[in-house]
């Protein structure tokens, strides 16, 4: 037997995938990867790939990195593990808090360090009830959040994402979430409605489902400021504007997850930046690190440090912390990470790139039939693939266009992974010219050979 089928074969017997078909891993066996090249990976058959999707919306330095390898091998050597419970604390871990509470968008903020996006999640959900319950209004338990929206796999966080294949096998949604409408622009606005009267109707639909459930039953309202995993929806410009206006009238909660936005996805250091969304807290994880150690972080408001000051004035400790919180190695990765998109001038490589790669997109696509819409901001964009242009009907799902994109982009050297009927472009930052020229030419050359 080959290494090849070896590996295909230990893999179907003994590994259960995240997201993925067992029938279609028993029949078509693994995508097995072995090396990273820049923006490239290498399958362990010797094929290159360039992943569009940087991995899963993460891996913003690419997939190897000489200086990030030597700082991870220092930092393990010095100190490879230590943890923040009962007041410890590694100096890079200090030092990187610092740096991200000078980044973000909120004044003094706090940071918690947690490991995954979902407990980066979770963990801003239960500041927001323990900050109801320092203000004497314990029954804030409920939390908005939108259709179509992703927020992750733990319990909370997927009854908080908006997706029925996350709920339909679990019995989830559990209680306590009150679902409004996804901004998208392009599916959602009725004719002739401006983006801005678009904001206006989600707002006043905010605001209803609010008083339909009760301001006093209600702690927060969660989003994504552009929301990947739907398809790369950019809400209309004044959207947050008008929804933290209907928030402020309830004195409810905005909690930003900045979990693909944050650090420069966007061309802002925040995707609350870009959306001009003003936030209590904020969720970061993925381009933290560039997903070169799971780590995630939680930014808050001086106002929700002192619900947590309150709540153990007499002598208990905050109940809440993982055992990989702020870890040592984590924190020095993140620190070389921040270094590195300091020097590399990352807001105008962002910009600049996402700019090229949105006019090749749209060059390319606009004579191909089954192009609905080409969209996005900074250096992510959707592409979304309908059967008719003027209904916007999608293909039947029997069809199976999305899995066949993917499939032919495996032929034609790139990894490919659509949202839905949306072919998604989140390339790591690093790409050149050429490359933001390879995307947008072979996906067209898929898309027009399946139109
Ligand atoms: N929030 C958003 C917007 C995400 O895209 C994801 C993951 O893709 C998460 C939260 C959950 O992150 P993790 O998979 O690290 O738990």
């Amino acid at each position: 037997m080959t290494h090849s089928n070896f590996l295909r074969e230990r893999d179907i017997r003994f590994h259960l995938h995240s997201q993925t078909n067992p029938e279609a891993l028993r029949r078509d066996g693994p995508i097995i990867i072995e090396r990273g090249e820049g923006p490239y990976v290498i399958g362990e058959d010797g094929k290159r790939y360039l992943d569009v999707m940087a991995g899963l919306w993460c891996a913003s330095l690419g997939f190897e990195n000489e200086r990030i390898a030597g700082v991870a091998a220092r930092a393990y050597r010095s100190l490879a593990y230590y943890h923040s419970f009962s007041g410890r604390a590694s100096p890079d871990a200090i030092d990187v808090a610092a740096s991200i509470a000078q980044r973000v968008p909120i004044e003094n903020a706090r940071i918690y360090f947690a490991t995954s996006g979902s407990e980066a999640i979770e963990t801003m959900i239960k500041l927001a009830w323990l900050y109801f319950r320092g203000r004497g209004q314990p029954e804030r338990r409920k939390i908005i959040a939108r259709d179509r929206a992703f927020h992750g796999s733990t319990i909370f966080a997927a009854s908080l994402t908006g997706l029925p294949h996350m709920h339909r096998e679990f019995g989830l949604p559990l209680g306590g979430i009150v679902r409004v409408s996804c901004p998208d622009t392009y599916r959602g606005r009725i004719a002739g409605e401006s983006e801005d009267q678009f904001a206006d109707r989600l707002a006043a639909e905010l605001d209803e489902a609010i008083v339909a459930e009760g301001p006093e039953t209600i702690a927060a309202f969660i989003a994504e400021p552009i929301n990947a995993g739907a398809g790369v929806i950019v809400p209309p410009d004044t959207y947050f504007e008008k929804v933290r206006a209907v928030l402020d009238k309830y004195g409810i909660l905005l909690l930003a997850d900045e979990v693909v936005c944050g650090f420069g996805r966007t061309g802002e250091w925040f995707g609350c930046q870009a959306m001009g969304m003003k936030p209590d807290m904020m969720a970061m994880a993925k381009g933290l690190s560039s997903s070169y150690f799971p780590i995630s972080a939680v930014a808050l408001t001086p106002e929700i440090y002192e619900a947590i000051d309150a709540a153990n004035a007499h002598g208990t400790n905050f109940g809440h912390g993982f055992t990989n919180s702020a870890h040592p190695v984590g924190a020095a990765i993140v620190r070389e990470v921040l270094a590195i998109y300091d020097e590399m001038n990352l807001l105008e490589r962002v910009s600049r790139q996402g700019k090229l790669l949105r006019e090749r997109l749209s060059e390319e696509l606009s004579d191909c039939s089954i192009v609905g819409d080409v969209r996005g901001r900074g250096l992510m964009a959707g592409v979304e693939i309908v059967e008719d242009r003027n209904s916007k009907a999608v293909f039947a799902v029997e069809k199976a266009v999305p899995a066949q994109i993917e499939r032919m982009g495996m032929d034609y050297g790139l990894m490919l992974r659509p949202q839905g009927n949306t072919v998604t472009f989140c390339p790591p930052f690093i790409v050149t010219d050429e490359q933001v020229e390879e995307m947008a030419n072979k996906v067209g050359a898929i898309l027009r050979e399946i139109s």
